[in-house]
């Protein structure tokens, strides 16, 4: 906590997941000395890229990986990819996309906010989103003729719990573009544990975020097939310039990739859903919240901690509980995304130590009614 005194900032418990504003995640040992070790070295930068990007395709089992600066510009990329190729011509032109395919189309649901609107990462490039079906639900036919348009360059979908609405596997929408001949880039940001089946949907493009559940420093990650691949590195000598990965993460990518080889997964998974057990059996003994572990929608390998708050009891709704949570000290951030109209808040315990987690429960019983 050094750092949190010299500059008198505010102590956190992150109990929000892999979260921008609050320093995303922890990285390990092997990252964190990998990176300090980078900082002082010159590398012939194109060498430590293919590296990274023969390890990243490793990992994920695609044909190539590229690694950018973060997901956002990696979505930015991916989309300049599709309208570009490896043309230099089309990429020193970009965001000027007079003569190229220019059109992303996606579901209206999967337009979702991570801090900014993705469609305002598509614009980035140059590039006119265009929305399909509803935010409720899309239907292949929507897709149809979203992708009957002349100047479609992808079809861009998101993985993620901030998805809205139905709507069709992503596979078989992915089916539909590839009948029309368009490309398909997969955004899964907080995916990584779950890449491979990303790429099982016949996705030509997957970008994840190094930073989240990876725990390298921040880092977009490119998976996918070699063409797209390689366009979107391509993209280094246009408007990548501006979203270049550094080489501390680059090679913090490269350790974190070797940790999450060297995890053992199932030890892994059981250790999360000990610590979820635990943390649900002493909160749900507290007065006025029910406690239940919950799994994550896109199918990550671990619950969270559901409370429901009953207010008859605990003298607060679910929005009082997490102010008050927040406003203590050390500050204790839980996720929002209960269910919509629900008393709810949830806890994701996965980089917590022990001592936080009873620190969470210490606050709750001083907040919750004896
Ligand atoms: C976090 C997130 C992003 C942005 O990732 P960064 O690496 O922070 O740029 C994009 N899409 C989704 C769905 C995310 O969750």
């Amino acid at each position: 906590m050094g750092l949190h005194s010299t500059y008198g900032l505010t102590r956190i418990i992150n109990a929000r997941g892999p979260y921008t504003p609050l320093g995303v995640s922890r990285s390990g040992e092997g990252v964190a000395t990998a990176v300090a070790a980078a900082l002082s070295e010159f590398f012939v930068m194109a060498e430590l890229q293919d590296v990274a990007d023969r390890a990243l395709a490793r990992f994920a089992g695609a044909e190539a990986g590229t690694v950018v600066h973060c997901t956002a510009s990696a979505i930015t990329l991916a989309v300049a990819a599709t309208m570009t190729g490896e043309s230099a011509e089309r990429i020193a032109a970009l965001p000027d996309t007079a003569g190229m395919p220019r059109a992303v189309v996606l579901p209206a649901g999967h337009a979702v906010d991570y801090g900014h609107s993705i469609t305002q990462a598509v614009r980035l490039a140059g590039a006119v989103p265009v929305a399909v079906g509803t935010e409720e639900a899309y239907t292949l036919e929507d897709l149809e003729n979203g992708l009957s348009r002349p100047d479609v360059a992808c079809l861009l979908l998101v993985s993620s719990r901030l998805v809205r609405g139905a709507g069709a596997e992503l596979s078989e929408a992915v089916a539909v573009a590839h009948r029309h001949g368009v490309p398909v880039v997969v955004d899964g940001a907080a995916q990584d544990f779950r890449v491979d089946q990303l790429l099982r949907t016949g996705a030509d493009l997957v970008t994840v975020s190094g930073q989240k559940y990876l725990g390298s420093p921040t880092a977009g990650l490119v998976v996918g097939r070699a063409d797209p691949v390689a366009a979107v590195r391509a993209q280094e000598r246009g408007i990548g310039r501006a979203m270049k990965a550094s080489k501390e993460a680059v090679v913090g990518v490269l350790a974190a990739l070797e940790a999450r080889h060297g995890l053992d997964m199932e030890a892994w998974k059981k250790q999360q859903a000990d610590k979820v057990a635990d943390f649900v059996a002493r909160a749900g003994a507290l007065r006025g919240v029910t406690a239940a572990p919950v799994s994550d929608p896109t199918g990550l390998p671990f619950e969270r901690a559901r409370l429901t708050v009953d207010p008859a009891v605990s003298r607060m709704d679910a929005a009082a509980l997490e102010s008050a949570l927040r406003s203590g000290s050390p500050s204790i951030w839980v996720m929002p995304g209960g269910r919509p109209g629900a008393e709810e808040v949830l806890l994701e315990l996965v980089p917590l130590t022990p001592a936080e987690i009873d620190a969470v429960l210490v606050r709750l019983a001083e907040l919750l009614p004896t």
